[in-house]
């Protein structure tokens, strides 16, 4: 396929915000795209090289891209950075300097998709000595045989933002339409952009199929091939295999316990959630038992945890399984939990790694089962699946354990465990469903969340930064800042909460008009901010940070209100913030 035809799409795609019509384009394409072409084409679309599940990254820095677009332009690096500093997109940078080259000279070559994919997924590879150079030459290459167009999206996907908002959902709804539209009707409605299947449940069926395909591959390229392919019969043939990390399964925030119970009927299970990071544990049958370890964004981590690779070996009794699991770090000394800023480190790390994991250790606390010696447990209940695991693990503390579990249906009962869980350092509970299945990938409630809020900080914005594409115009990303007597401190960036349509809440708009005036000095898209815009904010942690003059930073941070109602004495000071930062330790082990 050509790359033009590609670029096309992206510009289509970025020219509307309404998701039905981008799926309605995307849908449109797909069915023209080749057999041999869909799976990239459809990783393409999402801005991807690599699956969901690879941990590849393209990993190439706008430095590098500067130097690429200067390579194939003739234009000079110091023009490059200037036109990026006005115009604030590389991809758009690099489409104006190829349009001025192009009138110039004439295009040497066509380029095509296949091309520009395989020549992108190999900049990863580069290593070592001259390897910088060798990247520059590689997009430099693309980028001379480009169009305007095609450049701007060659550079977009080099960075990995390629700005055209093409989710998950719209891919696969657009899958279904691209191959069993003429089945069950689909008819798209150009006025007011609603679809109409003539034959509803059938379509929802087939959506729900093409889901569970992704949850199961977590990549929408493979799934596209196997329907073009196999058509309906794909669906059948669909086998999990441990080595291949499946979407985890989700959990919606109750409010409280007896919110909980609403959610998830009584008698249920109520767990200890422990604040470490998720761990889907695969071991596959075969005399070595290859395990394999993934995280919830499914990216493998097997090299960092080798520890857990011996814990399960010895502590798992099992052939073959997918587990699910949650590892907490500890402190090997005074066997002390950590939160899970302590260890978050070695989920990237790449070297020193034995010396690393016996630093920061971590336990595994295992809470789920979905495959165990070739059965799949997806559809078996939750209470079913638990009895597995007790079965086969036999715990090890601060090694491997089970989650610790009551099944009640007294809120008496369900409150005194929920005190002991956060007495222990835990994070709050989860009360599970004990029918519920695992359905991956999705927030349900079969399963549901209950932890305090912590206490929500009033805050000042002291800069903010311009937005790009969509948003270009507004400001985005805000600055704030607590006190310190008559001092402002930063402890961090907040746009999450604030609402791009007027209609939901405050929005970009608003908050640009109220903060605009109060501009102190700009350098690029960064504005200093004069202090008097005051803001409550929620966030779920507060961590200790060398980026801000506060010295912390909040874990996610969102907006909740303006605050027109207080003044600059009157937000948060750092005491406050040093306090809530401590208590979190106090209720830790
Ligand atoms: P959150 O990250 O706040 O959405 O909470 C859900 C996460 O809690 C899951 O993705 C797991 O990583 C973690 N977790 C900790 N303990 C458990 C447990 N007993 N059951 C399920 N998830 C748990």
């Amino acid at each position: 396929m050509k790359y033009s035809e590609l670029a096309g799409i992206y510009e289509s795609l970025e020219k509307t915000s309404k998701r039905l019509e981008k799926t309605f384009i995307i849908s449109k394409f797909l069915k023209k795209t080749k057999e041999d072409d869909i799976d990239k084409i459809v990783l393409m679309l999402q801005g991807r090289l690599f699956p969901l599940w690879d941990e590849t990254k393209i990993g190439v820095s706008n430095r590098l891209v500067i130097k690429a677009i200067s390579a194939a332009t003739g234009a000079s690096p110091a023009k490059v950075e200037d036109e990026w500093k006005k115009i604030g997109d590389l991809g758009l940078v690099a489409e104006k300097l190829v349009e001025k080259k192009s009138q110039a000279t004439l295009f040497s070559r066509e380029l095509t998709a296949e091309k520009v994919f395989d020549n992108l997924r190999k900049l990863p590879l580069q290593e070592g000595a001259g390897s910088v150079d060798l990247k520059v030459k590689m997009i430099a290459e693309l980028l001379s045989s480009a169009k305007p167009l095609e450049a701007r999206y060659v550079v977009r996907t080099v960075l990995e933002d390629l700005r055209i908002g093409v989710g998950t959902g719209s891919m696969r709804d657009a899958l279904v339409w691209a191959f069993f539209g003429d089945k069950v009707k689909i008819n798209y409605n150009h006025e007011d952009k609603s679809i109409n299947p003539d034959n509803r449940e059938e379509y929802n069926r087939l959506t729900e199929a093409v889901q569970h395909a992704f949850d199961l591959k977590a990549d929408y390229g493979e799934v596209a091939k196997m329907i073009i392919r196999k058509g309906e019969k794909a669906f059948g043939e669909l086998t999990m295999e441990p080595g291949s990390p499946i979407n985890v399964m989700l959990y919606p925030k109750a409010k409280d316990l007896a919110d909980a119970f609403e959610t998830v009927g009584k008698p249920c299970a109520i767990e200890f959630k422990y604040d470490g990071f998720r761990m889907q544990i695969h071991k596959k049958a075969g005399k070595d038992g290859e395990i394999k370890i993934f995280t919830r964004r499914l990216d493998e981590v097997t090299k960092q945890f080798p520890e857990v690779i011996e814990y399960v070996k010895d502590f798992v009794h099992a052939k073959e399984f997918i587990i699910d699991s949650e590892a907490v770090g500890y402190e090997p000394k005074t066997g002390k939990y950590l939160p899970f800023q302590a260890i978050s480190q070695r989920i990237k790390r790449k070297y020193d790694i034995d010396k690393m994991s016996r630093e920061f250790p971590v336990e595994v606390n295992v809470f789920d089962i979905i495959l165990f010696e070739g059965r799949n447990l997806l559809n078996i209940p939750f209470i079913e699946r638990r009895k597995i695991i007790e079965k086969i693990i036999k715990p090890h503390p601060k090694k491997l354990i089970l989650a610790k579990q009551i099944i009640t249906d007294s809120l008496k009962e369900a409150e005194k465990f929920y005190k002991e869980a956060l007495s222990m350092g835990e994070e709050g509970v989860m009360a599970k469903n004990l029918q519920g299945i695992y359905k991956p990938g999705s927030r349900v409630g079969y399963g549901v969340k209950v932890k305090p809020v912590m206490e929500s900080l009033d805050l000042v914005i002291v800069g903010a930064e311009w937005g790009t594409g969509k948003r270009s115009g507004w400001l985005t990303s805000f600055v704030l800042a607590c006190r310190k007597g008559d001092k402002f401190l930063e402890i961090g960036k907040v746009g999450t909460g604030v609402k791009e349509l007027e209609e939901e809440g405050v929005s970009f708009e608003e908050l640009t008009k109220l903060l605009k005036p109060l501009i102190i000095s700009e350098e690029g898209k960064v504005a200093r901010i004069k202090p008097k815009i005051i803001i409550e904010i929620n966030y779920e942690e507060i961590q200790k940070s060398p980026s801000y003059s506060s010295g912390y930073a909040l874990r996610f941070p969102r907006f909740v209100r303006l605050r027109e109602d207080k003044a600059l004495s009157d937000i948060s000071d750092l005491d406050l913030v040093e306090e809530l930062y401590l208590q979190q330790f106090d209720s830790k082990k």
